[in-house]
Parts: C-alpha cells; structure tokens; sequence
C-alpha cells in the first residue's frame, strides 16, 4: 500500500506507447520534491476533474473574503491545473479552460451565520411559518445580490452546543452593490452582509447583529460546472480508447444527470468503476422526479397551499425595489 501526505498533489500522466490510452505513470509532487507513481496491469487510474470549491478564500465578520481570480486567471489549486495538463494530452479529455477561465460567470459569495441565542431564527420561524429544518431554500427575490438563505434543523453539528444556531446564504450576483449595504457583497465583512439580509428580512439590526459571527467565503468555482460548454468541453467518464484511465466528479458527461450534487459525483465513479472493471453490476439509471406522478401531486399541493400560483413571485431586475414591498417566496424549495 502507498501512503501520501494529504499535500500531495497529482500534477500529470503519461502514457504507454500504444494506440490505446492506458496509463503508465502518474506524476505528483509533494511539498518540496516531485515523483512517479507506476502504474501495474491489474490498475485503474479514476481522476476527478475540476473542482467548484477551488480557490475559495474565508472572510471574518470585520473583513471581507480576499477577491476572486480576475477574468481568464486559471486557478493554480492542483485540481484544474492536472485537468488543464490532461487537456493537452488528448482531445478526448475535454477542455478544462472552458469552466475555469469565466470567473465573473461562475463566482457567488456563501457565508455562514452562528447565533449565540435562538430569538434570530425564533423570529425568522414566525416570519416565514418554516420551522428550522423545513422550508428549504428561501430567496430574496427583489435582492440585488440574489440572496437565499438555509436554515437547517437545530443542532445542525453533533458538537453544537444547546444555546447556539447555525445558519447558511448566499448570494448569485456579488459583484452588485446591496440594496441596503450599498457595495458590493464581495467588498462585505461578515457584519455587512448580515446587516443586508436583515434588511430584507425587514427586521431590525440590532440585537441581531452583536449576538452574530458571520463568515463570508467568496467560491470563485462555485458555478463552473453550469457554464454554457460544447460538444466535447466534458469528456466521457471512460474516454474512447481508454484500458485503465476514468474520469469522475462534475464536469464529465452523464446523459440525464443534474450537477451540483453529490449524486453526479456517486455515479459517475460507479460508472467509471463498473466499465472499468467489467461488472455486470450498473449504475441505478437517473431518477427523473419530474415524470413520477406522486412528485408532480405533491408539487401542486403545495404551489396552491403556498399562493404561489396567485402571483407571490417577483421579480425586479433594475434593483429599484427598495420603497415597495420585498417579496419572499415563502416554503418553495428552489432545487440548486
Ligand atoms: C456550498 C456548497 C453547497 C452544496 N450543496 C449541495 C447539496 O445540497 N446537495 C448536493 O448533492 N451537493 C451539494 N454540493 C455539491 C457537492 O458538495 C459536490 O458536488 C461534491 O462534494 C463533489 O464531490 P467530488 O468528490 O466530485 O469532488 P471534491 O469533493 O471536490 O473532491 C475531490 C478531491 O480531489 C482532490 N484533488 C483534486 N485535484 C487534485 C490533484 N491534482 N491532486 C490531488 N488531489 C486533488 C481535492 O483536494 C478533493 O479532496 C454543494 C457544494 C457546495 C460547495
């Protein structure tokens, strides 16, 4: 068995020389020296290409997260970087460049919210009739960030104590100011951005503000994997012609399949595993939620509970929303 550091960054491949893709070296470096792991007859060699959470940077509540690579800056966290060298190494292995060079269209800022007492989430439970733990995503929808929040059941971490809540948000347009902290979140402290939602919560600041440690965290990545691509931008989980090589995580092509989820991540590597090894075991095919009757009587029920069809959306594009009323759409997840 070979251990590596947990620094150990794999950085290429090479090939045998046949007219098949078979994997003979990987090569990796470690903190201050390189190597070569060979690669035997009776391997695979599964690689996850890409990664949503790269580069991402942590803020405080005083101090905002430090910005995001600039337009066409590729990251040089170890995960597009090797998806980037294997591009190069066969036009079967998709185009790394295509999801890691549009930062503006792929960054929002996430942040985490921890309360030293229950009257915050108490009031938001009223507010909103979502108990924790049941309502799902709640957007903003006239907020110039675009911001949602999640508010999990309490206690969300088995070492969390009694007296403490947690929360989590985040906003899709970071770049624009806020339309009570008029800058934009990416320039926000912790502080800041609570101040924001707290403002179209239509709550007061205070006492909610000094009772809070928020985190803001800006994830460049985060949205990489909905990038418009072409044919060919994610390769195959098993590359054409490939004896030993699979590519797993969320930018390989899975007919059907939704990114941003676990689950594409799951199947792809049950994919990659089962063709590789010649299983007859397969993959569950995709479970599609919208063709199953029972969901679809389910989605409706709940539209008409919730109003939704008498027109509690909207919308306001120009941000100019800020003297009428701030429209929450209330207990419908919004699936990411
Ligand atoms: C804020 C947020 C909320 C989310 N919410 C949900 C949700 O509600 N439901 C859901 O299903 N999914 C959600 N996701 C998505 C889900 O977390 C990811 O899709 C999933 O974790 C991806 O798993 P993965 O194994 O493909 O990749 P990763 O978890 O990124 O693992 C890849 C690993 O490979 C390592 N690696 C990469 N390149 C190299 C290299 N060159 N050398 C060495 N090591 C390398 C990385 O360090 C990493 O440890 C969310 C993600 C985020 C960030």
């Amino acid at each position: 068995m070979l251990i590596l550091p947990l620094e150990t960054k794999v950085t290429s491949l090479s090939y045998a020389d046949s007219e098949h893709t078979t994997v003979e070296d990987i090569h990796i470096t470690v903190p201050g020296s390189t190597g070569t792991i060979h690669i035997h007859d009776s391997d695979v060699v599964l690689i996850t290409l890409g990664s949503m959470t790269s580069s991402s940077t942590l803020g405080t509540n005083h101090t905002a997260a430090s910005s995001a690579p600039s337009e066409g800056h590729l990251s040089n966290d170890g995960s597009w970087e090797l998806w980037a060298s294997l591009s190069n190494d066969s036009p079967n292995f998709g185009h790394a460049a295509n999801f890691s060079t549009r930062v503006p269209q792929s960054h929002w800022q996430s942040f985490t919210v921890t309360l030293k007492s229950p009257k915050l989430l108490t009031h938001l439970a009223e507010f909103t009739h979502n108990a924790a733990g049941t309502g799902a995503l709640t957007t903003f929808a006239d907020s110039n960030w675009l911001l949602s929040i999640v508010v999990p059941q309490q206690p969300h971490f088995l070492s969390q104590p009694p007296d403490v809540q947690v929360f989590w948000g985040y906003g899709l347009y970071p770049s624009r100011d806020g339309n009570f902290v008029v800058k934009p979140m990416t320039a926000c402290s912790g502080e800041e951005i609570l101040t924001e939602l707290l403002g179209h919560l239509h709550f007061p600041v205070q006492p909610y503000l000094d009772g809070a440690i928020t985190i803001p965290c800006s994830m460049p990545y985060i949205t990489s994997q909905f990038l418009t691509r072409g044919p060919g931008d994610r390769p195959q989980v098993i590359p054409h012609g490939s004896t030993n090589l699979a590519f797993m995580g969320q930018f390989v092509e899975i007919p059907q399949d939704v990114v941003f989820t676990v689950e594409y991540s799951v199947r792809g590597a049950q994919m990659a595993v089962c063709g590789l090894m010649g299983l007859e075991k397969k993959p569950r095919s995709v479970y599609k939620g919208e063709h199953d009757p029972r969901v679809l009587v389910k989605v409706l029920k709940a539209m008409m509970e919730d109003g939704v069809g008498g027109g509690s959306f909207s919308s306001d594009p120009s941000g100019d929303s800020m003297d009428q009323d701030v429209t929450v759409p209330l207990s419908l997840p919004i699936v990411i």
